[in-house]
């Protein structure tokens, strides 16, 4: 029996045919056709105009601040619960960060939260430069609430859809709700190009310019000419071919994702104090990992106490991001609320949730929590 991850990269078999194309033409250069068609792809799948194909998700965040001309002496507000990549960018540029917490209901920002940190903020008369949006664990934000709080105060929204390509809020693919939307194609992702990124944006310009800024910022001279500090973070042709290939089964890897909560929810969810991440009603969630909560009074055992039950038996499952306003980088930074994403934190685990789940593996997750559940 080898180890069960908690999302693993899952090929189709489709980006081979890509990938020998892009060596048989010798498009082995950074940029290519390969590229061009991967964000021509992509934009269609979210709907989105336009679409710039990078090394990372967290070169598309850097990249989002940089266009919206964050610098030194801002705030950027951001969600608590995510992943660190979300605020990284926001140093990058100098910019100080501000988190904003959870709602219990989607685990996504507290728009209520929100709201009171940019009344105050205008207040004080120091409006943040941006907010930056997550949609945590392939489950959309409540854009909506969200967008009218900002557009009240004339933020601009970037959207974190690195966890939630392929999810909706009404009926709408996310990733569109901001100014500028970034996507991962990290290995973890539901889907992968092994490691890249992509920007999005209705503003033809924006994604122009984040092309011009990821490609050294040269200036149209026959030399070598630059007025503007550039960065190396284009996606390769290669990199591009496997994303190509991903894309055609974004749809079945959503149901399989989905059918791992089912299958999770349907065997577990008699276990006391045991719950599932709600799936918020205005959209629907692709479920990339699954997530639970254990109440160690009522469960018997707590969180770690299953990781650890699961890691014995070669099954890896890791805990709910630890929030931002807890991690000792960013400590010092103001932060709305916080008690929610505290508490998903302790008591929240990711089980294994890739595409290629095994029955046989998932009767293995099964039967470990069962045997940890002291109350059952
Ligand atoms: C994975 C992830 C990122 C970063 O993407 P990379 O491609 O790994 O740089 C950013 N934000 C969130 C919420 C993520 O989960």
């Amino acid at each position: 029996m080898g180890r069960v991850y908690l999302s693993p990269p899952h090929m189709s078999g489709a980006e081979t045919g890509f990938v020998q194309d892009a060596f048989a033409t010798n498009w082995i250069a950074p940029l290519g056709p390969h590229v061009d068609a991967f964000e021509r792809e992509f934009a269609a799948t979210v709907q989105v105009p336009h679409a710039a194909a990078l090394s990372s998700g967290t070169a598309a965040l850097h990249l989002a601040m940089m266009l919206l001309g964050v610098g030194p002496g801002d705030e950027v507000v951001c969600s608590s619960l995510t992943f660190s990549a979300s605020a990284n960018p926001i140093a990058y540029v100098g910019a100080t960060p501000v988190f904003v917490d959870a709602d219990p209901a989607t685990w996504n920002m507290d728009p209520a939260l929100l709201a009171a940190e940019l009344e105050e903020s205008a207040v004080r008369g120091r409006l943040p430069k941006a907010v930056v949006v997550v949609d945590i664990y392939g489950q959309s934000a409540d854009h909506g609430a969200i967008g009218d709080v900002c557009a009240r105060y004339c933020v601009p929204v970037i959207e974190d859809a690195a966890e939630a390509l392929g999810a909706t809020y009404e009926g709408m693919p996310v990733g569109r709700f901001g100014v500028l939307g970034a996507f991962s194609f990290n290995g973890n992702k539901i889907i992968t190009t092994s490691g890249g990124g992509m920007l999005v944006s209705a503003d033809e310009n924006l994604i122009a310019r984040a092309r011009f800024l990821a490609t050294q910022a040269r200036d149209s001279a026959p030399h070598y000419q630059h007025s503007t500090i550039g960065f190396n973070y284009r996606l390769s042709n290669v990199l591009a071919a496997i994303g190509r290939g991903q894309l055609t089964v974004l749809g079945a890897r959503i149901e399989a994702r989905r059918a791992n909560f089912d299958f999770y929810r349907r065997s577990l969810e008699d276990l006391p104090g045991l719950e599932f991440m709600p799936e918020a009603p205005y959209g629907r969630c692709t479920r990339w990992l699954t997530c639970i909560t254990i109440e160690p009074s009522r469960f018997g055992a707590s969180r770690e106490d299953v990781r650890l039950a699961l890691e014995t038996q070669d099954i890896e499952a890791r805990p709910v991001w630890k929030p931002m306003h807890l991690q000792p980088v960013f400590s010092g930074c103001r932060v709305r609320g916080g008690a929610v994403s505290e508490r998903l934190f302790r008591n929240g685990l990711c089980l294994p949730s890739g595409s290629s789940l095994t029955d046989g593996d998932r009767a293995r997750v099964i039967a470990t929590v069962r045997r940890v559940c002291r109350k059952a």
